[in-house]
């Protein structure tokens, strides 16, 4: 069935620089674009960064940029990341588009027409660096304890959206997996959330303090809080109607990490069931990442660029290290430093090697493609149901890991079957179709996950000229 399928990641903060998580998240929304297009469904991928916010104002304010200068400029260097790492999206949202600034102004006044707002005086500790309030509860010393800094005490009248009244109806909707939070810990995490007291949350801060920002369209000297502004860009994407479709009539998927996922799962859908418009349909929460053991920090100098990889070992390669470290949805430890040995591993040695290996043999005996046996292709009917079932399910590690039983199992037949000692003309035609056989159907497994080999595959396939994919690394 051919469904309208939205997919998007979060926007990224534009004074960060892309590094290996937002790689791996867009990766994996990418991989998924691709699948669920090869399953003939219309798929829309969003992703871009977000923009608005004191920090940005101040970053720009020290380099003496005008703010949307360094937006440039920044939003800049994820667009050549992506476009190094393969990553084909339909849209990059900027949250300083004008339309989408557009956007948020229609929202907001369609949450006062539908009483969702009011004005109180507000009195709370903010983090600069998280751009949200924090409660005493969530500091750790004093200080929040992401940024290690104590948070300012800020009493300013605000503008409220009134979750309060929307939590029974999205607790709900979450239990019954109507709007469906994967993989199961996570959503275990936001039903644990309804039982702390949630509260209204502000949805404006007072421009004097927060001028880099969209004008809040009631109130004086407001501008719109930025977490409602980037949401909000699920809502715009590319501004057109054409887009509006896959909110109306399409399946909403957000990819995320597990920091942002209280801000995704109660306080989006609220907003949106507010203002009357459908919510999104599933939302997947990845793990985080440690490195050698640790958090990721420029201290440390265990920050990875992902471009870095790239030039290294080529982008399919990239792509491939990306999603094979640990299973998708939980957290994981990432050596650098044994990329290497699973790069020859798996790649050089194991896809690389087994097609090689195939089309030599193929090219010496002059056998082209003959038919495979039952046998064979009751074992790929095997595959791809269990590969097929894992895609859907977002487990594109164990996805991975079933195309590679496939590669050693095609190696072992390699060696049982010996084809160069096999003197049966007509058994060697079978032996050798039934693994030409087997590396199509793995050309095209691979084609979400690696789509530059898949492609080059296919037509060492097509010309019967076998090339190297990957060169081994020392
Ligand atoms: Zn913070």
């Amino acid at each position: 069935m051919k469904n309208k399928i939205l997919i998007t990641t979060p926007i990224y903060y534009v004074n960060d620089k892309p590094h290996w998580g937002h790689a791996y998240t867009t990766v994996a929304a990418d991989v998924l674009t691709r699948f669920f297009r090869i399953q003939g469904n219309e798929v829309f991928f969003l992703t871009g960064t977000d923009e608005h916010g004191a920090k940005v104002a101040e970053s720009a304010e020290k380099l003496g940029k005008n703010p949307k200068v360094l937006c440039d400029d920044n939003s800049e260097a994820y667009k050549i990341a992506w476009e190094k790492l393969g990553i084909e999206y339909d849209y990059f949202i900027r949250t300083t588009d004008k339309i989408h600034e557009e956007k948020v102004v229609e929202f907001l006044k369609e949450l006062k027409d539908k009483n969702a707002v009011y004005e109180k005086e507000y009195e709370g500790l903010y983090c600069v660096g998280c751009e949200k309030f924090l409660t005493e509860k969530d500091l750790v010393d004093g200080k929040c304890p992401d940024h290690k800094t104590e948070p300012k005490k800020i009493a300013e009248k605000n503008y409220f959206f009134k979750l309060t009244n929307y939590l029974g109806k999205i607790e709900k909707l979450i239990s019954k997996d109507q709007l469906l939070i994967q993989p199961e810990i996570a959503k275990k995490e936001v039903l644990g959330l309804f039982k702390q007291r949630l509260e209204d949350f502000s949805i404006s801060r007072q421009k004097e303090k927060v001028r880099w920002g969209i004008d809040l369209p009631f109130g004086e000297n407001q501008t719109v809080y930025v977490w409602v502004d980037a949401l909000l860009n699920y809502c715009t994407g590319n501004g057109t109607k054409e887009f509006d479709t896959y909110w109306e009539k399409g399946k909403v998927i957000h990819v995320l990490g597990k920091d942002i996922l209280k801000f995704h799962a109660i306080f989006w859908p609220a907003m949106l069931l507010a203002a009357g418009k459908n919510i999104p349909q599933r939302e997947f929460i990845h793990g985080f990442f440690t490195f050698n053991g640790q958090k990721m920090s420029k201290t440390i100098g265990n920050v990875i660029d992902p471009s870095e990889i790239v030039d290294k070992f080529g982008v399919d390669a990239t792509r491939y290290l990306l999603l094979s470290q640990f299973p998708f949805g939980q957290d994981g430890d990432v050596k650098k430093e044994k990329f290497v040995e699973k790069y020859n591993s798996d790649l050089a040695n194991g896809l690389g090697n087994l097609v090689a290996r195939v089309l030599t043999l193929a090219n010496k005996y002059g056998i082209k493609d003959g038919k495979s046996e039952k046998e064979i292709e009751k074992r790929i009917k095997g595959v791809k149901e269990v590969y097929e079932k894992d895609m859907q399910d977002f487990r594109l590690f164990e996805a991975l890991e079933e195309i590679w039983k496939l590669i050693g199992f095609c190696d072992k037949y390699i060696e049982e079957n010996k084809p160069w000692q096999i003197t049966d003309k007509k058994k060697l035609e079978t032996v050798l179709s039934n693994l030409l056989y087997c590396i199509s159907e793995i050309a095209d497994l691979i084609a979400p996950f690696l789509p530059e080999t898949s492609e080059k595959i296919k037509n060492q396939l097509k010309t019967g000229k076998s090339e190297i994919l990957f060169p081994r690394l020392q």
